[in-house]
């Protein structure tokens, strides 16, 4: 088995949706990013990269090619399970933990956990995914931005 960690964080922006874990959550901003802004996915995508040694989500998808502009971070989260599987490795479980000031983000995790399930191809029981605030500290803490970690294990296909 193979294990990847991955970080991402993106600032507030007006005029913006919020998508995390490709759920459309009601906000009154979203993240600024060339793709949706998809803090959860992105880290997610990293860490699935990391776990299989193939790099960083910039290499596989960069923020200069207009083919990613806005892009539903899922399309790249699928991409790379099909790069995982060319690898002929499956994932076997995933943990994300992302830090938010605002908005509470427990009522959609569920939903997240559906949507990554499918995009993965593991039951929803082999994803986790959780929140926490920095207490007032730092930019999370401001109101700045948000970000997320996220752990992947990967197994080799029989
Ligand atoms: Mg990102």
């Amino acid at each position: 088995m193979r294990i990847g960690h991955g970080y991402d964080a993106h600032v507030f922006a007006d005029g913006r949706r919020l998508v995390l874990g490709g759920v459309n959550i009601p906000f009154t901003r979203g993240l600024a990013a060339h793709s949706d802004g998809d803090v959860i996915i992105h880290a997610l995508c990293d860490a699935l990269l990391g776990a299989a040694a193939l790099g960083d989500i910039g290499r596989h998808f960069p923020d200069t090619s207009p083919e990613y502009r806005n892009i539903d971070s899922r399309i790249l989260l699928r991409k790379i399970l099909t790069l995982l599987e060319e690898q002929n490795l499956k994932v076997a479980n995933v943990d994300a933990t992302v830090l938010a000031q605002a908005p509470k983000l427990a009522p959609y995790f569920d939903a997240m956990r559906t949507f990554l399930a499918g995009d993965l191809k593991i039951p929803i029981g082999r994803i986790n995914i959780k929140a926490t605030t920095t207490e007032g500290m730092g930019f999370i803490g401001r109101g700045e931005g948000m970000a997320a970690y996220a752990v992947a294990l990967l197994d080799e296909r029989e």
